[in-house]
């Protein structure tokens, strides 16, 4: 058997921590890619894994994820990720939540965590019982920053979308713009709501199916069933669900000049960026778009440990560079030839070292 560490996804991660704690039934696994531009800063997923190998995989991809985004974004933070591996039934306690926030501890600042898939604000509020190594908490007052990233990440999206518009349609406004979402959850919803805003034409889709009809209702949008919304001809298709979904199979189906949305690792493998050029899609790197909800973790952070008020402006205006980074990496993959998910992870590279 090859040690995991030779596998590509280890990609000489600083750390790879399993955590198994008896007591309280926790198992989890924190991973630290790079702590080259600071602390390593990334959320933590709790979910059921088949295989312990997938979770492995998982963790490792999203932690070298987050150091390509954090340093993409501009941050002072490096790139970590935690999962905890949950049963088939899951049940999250607050017994393994402190098991958890024992473990964060332990790494003495070397890991902020926060939110991500299966980990609510509660959830983070009481690991932050344990560590102060925590962000994404609840705040008060309207023009605090930080708490659910989920809203700052659509925000991200929702700008980059329009860089995208304007990039490959060459139109200033999304306003009658076709876009298909795939997951109206936290971060696909709030995207949903920010072009209906603005007049875009939406077509939305979940295995939720009752809510996806129920905000496509309200939004005056579409519903499309969930194996039907990569096949949809629209303008923009937003991946806001899972990743690896722009496979070999994936991408063939796609009717959209543009691919631009917040999942995490939407390429299956790395030469699916190179297909997704050669049809002539517009690739919004994920880690580059995405990166609002981790802009408001890390400001939170950074100003609860200054101890200065955050405020939500500052936020708001480095969110509002996003577009400005993804037309750099299109005019770059325009001249050079080089798609855009290998100039963004080029440029990444470059700034942590390596
Ligand atoms: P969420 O759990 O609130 O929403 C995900 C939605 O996707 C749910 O409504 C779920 O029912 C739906 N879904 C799952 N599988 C689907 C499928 N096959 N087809 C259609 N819908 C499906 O999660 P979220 O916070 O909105 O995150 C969505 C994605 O964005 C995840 O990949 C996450 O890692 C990524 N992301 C989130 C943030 C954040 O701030 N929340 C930041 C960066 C990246």
């Amino acid at each position: 058997m090859t040690a995991f560490w030779t596998e590509p996804d280890f990609d000489d991660h600083e750390l790879v921590q399993l955590v198994h704690d008896r007591a309280s039934g926790l198992t989890a696994i924190i991973a630290l890619h790079s702590t080259h531009l600071g602390p390593g800063a990334g959320g933590t997923r709790f979910w059921h894994y088949p295989e312990p190998k997938d979770a492995i995989r998982d963790v490792l991809r999203l932690s070298r994820g987050m150091s390509y985004k954090n340093a993409m974004a501009g941050l002072p933070m490096g790139g970590g990720k935690a999962v905890i591996l949950a049963d088939k039934d899951p049940s999250k306690t607050p017994e393994i939540l402190s098991a958890f926030g024992d473990a964060v501890d332990a790494l003495d600042g070397r890991y902020v965590t926060a939110e991500d898939v299966g980990i609510s604000e509660a959830d983070m509020v009481a690991v932050s019982q344990r560590t102060r190594f925590v962000s994404g908490l609840p705040v008060s007052g309207e023009d605090a920053a930080g708490g659910d990233p989920g809203p700052f990440t659509a925000m991200g999206i929702y700008h980059g979308i329009k860089a995208a518009v304007q990039h490959k349609l060459g139109k200033d406004s999304v306003e009658n713009v076709h876009v298909a979402i795939q997951g109206i959850g936290s971060v696909g919803g709030g995207v949903a709501r920010l072009l209906a805003h603005d007049g875009a034409k939406l077509t939305l889709s979940d295995i939720n199916e009752d809510r996806a009809k129920a905000l496509a209702s309200e939004l005056d949008g579409e519903f499309a069933a969930p194996d039907a919304i990569m096949g949809v001809q629209c303008d923009v298709f937003s991946p806001n669900a899972l990743g690896a979904i722009l496979d070999d199979e994936g991408i063939a189906r796609l009717d959209a000049p543009i691919v631009a949305g917040g999942a995490n690792n939407q390429l299956a493998r790395q030469g699916h960026g190179q297909m997704l050029a050669d049809r002539g899609i517009l690739y919004a790197p994920d880690y580059v778009i995405n990166a609002g909800g981790i802009i408001s973790v890390a400001m939170e952070y950074l100003c609860k440990k200054d101890g200065t008020p955050c405020d939500i402006n500052e936020v708001r205006k480095r969110i509002a560079q996003i577009p400005g980074r993804l037309e750099e990496i299109w005019q770059e993959s325009d001249s050079s030839g080089v798609s855009s998910d290998a100039v963004a992870d080029r440029m990444a590279q470059k700034l942590i070292g390596r």
